[in-house]
Formats: C-alpha cells, sequence, structure tokens
C-alpha cells in the first residue's frame, strides 16, 4: 500500500514521463483484486477515488508555438509555412507520401469525396457503428449512404457483407477504424480491387493505430483523421488527409481551396473539377499540432499497454467481452475502449443501471453509439424533398430496407465505452476499473433494488 501510495504521488507530480516505471512485469489476475469494499452506491467507497487524466495534456511547447505564429503576423496557410510543415511531419509519421491539413475530420471526408466528384445517384459503403459525420458527408453530395452491419465481436464493419452491398451505383467504400482499432483491412482492400472501386478510410479515431505493421489511413487511396478536442491528437478542430496518390491529393488541395491549386510549392497545380469550398488548416492549429505530436507516439504506446491489459483483466469477468481485434491488428489507438456487456452475469442489471453505477465508482463510461440507420435523423432522408426528386419514392423506400442491420441492433444494446484519457493513467488505474466491475458484479442483486 506503502508502496502504491508512493507511485501515485509520483505520476501525479511527474505527469507520463513516469508512466513506462509502471509497466514492469505484474501477475496480477482479476480474481485476485479485492472486493471487500462494498459499491458506492450500498454506502461503500469509490473503486476509482483519484480522478482520471484530465485532456488535453500540454505545456511549454504549446504555448511557445502559439505565441510565436501570433508573432509572425502570418495566420492563414496562404501566408505562412506551419501548415506546409506539420503536413510533411505529419506524413513522415505516418508512412505515408502526402498529408494535406483541413479545417475538421469532417472536411477531410468531404474533400475527399469532393476530389472523387462524388454526386446525386451515387451510393457510398460505409458502417453503420460509427458518428454521424462519415453518413454527413454521403449525404452533403446528395448521394446514397448505404449501411453495413456491425461484426459484433469486435466493433467493426462486418467486411463479409460489404461485396453483396455493392451496386453499379457504389463509387467509394468508406470503412471506419472505430474507437481507433483497425477494420479488417485485407478483406476490405480484396474487395476494393476486385471491384475497382477507391477506399477512404475515416481514421479519424485511429491515430498511429497499426495494421500489419503499417499505420492505417495509409492503405485506401486516402485516409482522413480528427484534431477535434476529444481526439488522440488535438487542436481543438481540425483534420488531415493522407495519400499515397500525389494526383488525388492534388485534388484534393483544390477542393479544399475553393477549386484553386496551391501557390506552395509540393501544392502547385492549376485548378481541377468544377467544385470547391474553403477547409483550409490555419498556421495556429498546425503549430499546436506540431507540438501535441511530440507527445503522440508515447501516449498512443500507453494507452496500447493499458488497454491490453484490461483486455486481459476485463475478459476474465462473466459476462464482461472487451471489443476483440483481428490478426491484422498490431497497434491499436484507443479513442474507446470499447467491451460489451451481458447483463445475465450481473443478476439481470439493466444496461443503463450498469452505465450509472460504475459511473458512481468512478469510472466515466457510457452507451456510445445507439443504431444510426434507426434514429430520426437518418429515417427522415427518405422523406428529404431533394432525395425524393433525385431518387424516387420506391428507391428511397427501398433503402430504408436496405439498411436493415440486425447484429447492429443487439451491439448497440451492449456497448460500453471508456474513454482515452482513462487509457493514459496507471496500471493502479487500471486495476481499479476492473476491481469496480467486479464489485458491481458481486452486489448486482443489492444494486437491482
Ligand atoms: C470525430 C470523427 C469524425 C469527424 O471529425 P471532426 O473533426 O469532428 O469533424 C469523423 N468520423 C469519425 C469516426 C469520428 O470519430
Amino acid at each position: 500500500m506503502e508502496n502504491k501510495m508512493n507511485r501515485r504521488k509520483f505520476l501525479g507530480t511527474t505527469g507520463l514521463l513516469g508512466s513506462s516505471l509502471l509497466f514492469a512485469p505484474s501477475f496480477t489476475t482479476a480474481s485476485s483484486l479485492k472486493t471487500d469494499i462494498k459499491p458506492v452506491m450500498l454506502g461503500g467507497s469509490k473503486a476509482h477515488p483519484k480522478g482520471f487524466q484530465s485532456w488535453p495534456i500540454y505545456g511549454v511547447s504549446e504555448e511557445q508555438a502559439l505565441i510565436n505564429t501570433l508573432r509572425t503576423g502570418k495566420w492563414g496557410r496562404l501566408d505562412g509555412h506551419t501548415t506546409a510543415s506539420f503536413e510533411s511531419e505529419y506524413a513522415k509519421m505516418l508512412g505515408v507520401k502526402h498529408s494535406l491539413g483541413v479545417s475538421s475530420g469532417t472536411a477531410a471526408l468531404y474533400t475527399m469525396l469532393g476530389a472523387l466528384d462524388l454526386g446525386p445517384g451515387d451510393e457510398v459503403i460505409m458502417p453503420v457503428y460509427t458518428f454521424v459525420a462519415t453518413y454527413n458527408v454521403i449525404t452533403l453530395n446528395y448521394a446514397l449512404p448505404v449501411f453495413i452491419d456491425s461484426d459484433i465481436e469486435t466493433f467493426q464493419i462486418d467486411a463479409k457483407k460489404i461485396e453483396p452491398a455493392i451496386t453499379p451505383q457504389t463509387k467509394v467504400i468508406m470503412p471506419v477504424h472505430i474507437g481507433g482499432l483497425p477494420a479488417d483491412l485485407d478483406t476490405i482492400l480484396n474487395i476494393s480491387k476486385k471491384y475497382n472501386l477507391p477506399v477512404i478510410e475515416d481514421a479519424c479515431q485511429a491515430h498511429l493505430a497499426e495494421w500489419k505493421g503499417k499505420k492505417v489511413g495509409t492503405y485506401g487511396l486516402g485516409g482522413a483523421f480528427s484534431f477535434q478536442s476529444s481526439k488522440n491528437l488535438n487542436c481543438a478542430e481540425g483534420g488531415a488527409i493522407s495519400s499515397n496518390d500525389e494526383s488525388f491529393i492534388q485534388r484534393c488541395y483544390a477542393f479544399h481551396n475553393q477549386g484553386q491549386g496551391g501557390t506552395s510549392t509540393s501544392f502547385a497545380v492549376g485548378g481541377s473539377g468544377t467544385r470547391g469550398v474553403n477547409m483550409r488548416l490555419t498556421e495556429f492549429q498546425s503549430g499546436l499540432l506540431l507540438a501535441q505530436m511530440n507527445r503522440l507516439e508515447q501516449q498512443a504506446c500507453i494507452r496500447d499497454k493499458n488497454a491490453s491489459y484490461l483486455n486481459k483483466m476485463l475478459s476474465e469477468i462473466p459476462g464482461i467481452s472487451p471489443a476483440k481485434l483481428y490478426d491484422g491488428v498490431t497497434m491499436g489507438a484507443y479513442h474507446l475502449y470499447m467491451f460489451r456487456y451481458n447483463p445475465t452475469h450481473f443478476a439481470g442489471m439493466s444496461l443503463n443501471r450498469f452505465l450509472e453505477v460504475l459511473n458512481a465508482e468512478g469510472v466515466p463510461c457510457s452507451a456510445g453509439y445507439g443504431p444510426m440507420n434507426k434514429s430520426e435523423y437518418v429515417q427522415k432522408l427518405a422523406t428529404n424533398k431533394h432525395y425524393l426528386k433525385i431518387y424516387g419514392e420506391k428507391t428511397m423506400k427501398e433503402w430504408l430496407e436496405r439498411n436493415e442491420c440486425p447484429q447492429n441492433d443487439k451491439l448497440t444494446k451492449q456497448g460500453v465505452w471508456l474513454f482515452q484519457n482513462m487509457l493514459l493513467g496507471s496500471r493502479t488505474d487500471m486495476e481499479q476499473i476492473v476491481e469496480a466491475i467486479r464489485k458491481i458484479q458481486k452486489y448486482a442483486t443489492e444494486l437491482n433494488k
């Protein structure tokens, strides 16, 4: 106990730098943890009293970056060179030829679809279990989103169900590496090759995640990353496109710059295509990103190690099933830590009650995404006047039926999320998460009353 307290104090004062010391070999098992203390809701004390690592993490380097940009007076990418520097550093970090900074993750996806000249009558294949931005960028183009059901074990797009969903109208396959865990890229890339369809990877949650030793977002024609404030790399609002295809990244540059080519040497081509928008990243954001990137690799490593530990410990608890990884996954980004909850092993306790008592134990958690295809927001597309004009009533009615996702209906009733900042904690933090769940299981009948 003495030793534990000291380690905690040490971490508190030195921050993450000390964390690597905590990954000494450990022989703890879930069953060896104490569960003698009652849950908070039954008059006991919190399993995790301390609070988790706050987010974002920043210091002098971020301060300096912002002040430096301010003082140059060159605040936009058309004025300065910081965005271009960020792009070359980010591309290097990913191991990809090109990167383009844009104003958000949504902008990254929208720009790529614009560069592919997506439009009315086209279909885009996407997973149903994702953030609504993946859907929005398709409907902004008056194209049809085609939902693919989830692989309940991994929470990812069920790649086996992509091929049957392809029609002559399909223009793009847009998988998402949800939670920061790679989707089944081998299967997806095989289908892409067979049908000659571009893959746009939504890697907005998956910074530095790897499939077979290579970063995700570098496998498809293009990858999208988000730097929105909750994401693992953060500049308040921002995003990036990654690609190995020179002509594609040039078209992306033009689209995000009012349809016009760049003046910087790396993007010096005239405008292609016939549409454009302004989705440029600012020099302030790029400076902040360069500073935050110095922390990213170490943070990703800590998250991956802590998540692996949680995977092992939580798998031992009946009724808790952490998201499985495909064989090709060599690194998870763990923007979310996702697991399934089965109430039969918790005296029938509802998911909502489980989340409530887990939160009370000092472990922030949520139920995550609901069934997007059944939401009012999505269902209303079937009666949208523009969609009716483009596709007709019959097609839109059929669209609703095509979008049934029975596995995802199940998944969204079982899903639980923990958050990336929690995984930046110590081994003790992870043990206390496990302890909280074991405690809830042990006292489930009383907590149910
Ligand atoms: C965050 C996110 C986006 C959108 O990114 P923004 O920067 O918020 O626009 C898109 N897709 C997924 C899966 C995301 O998590």
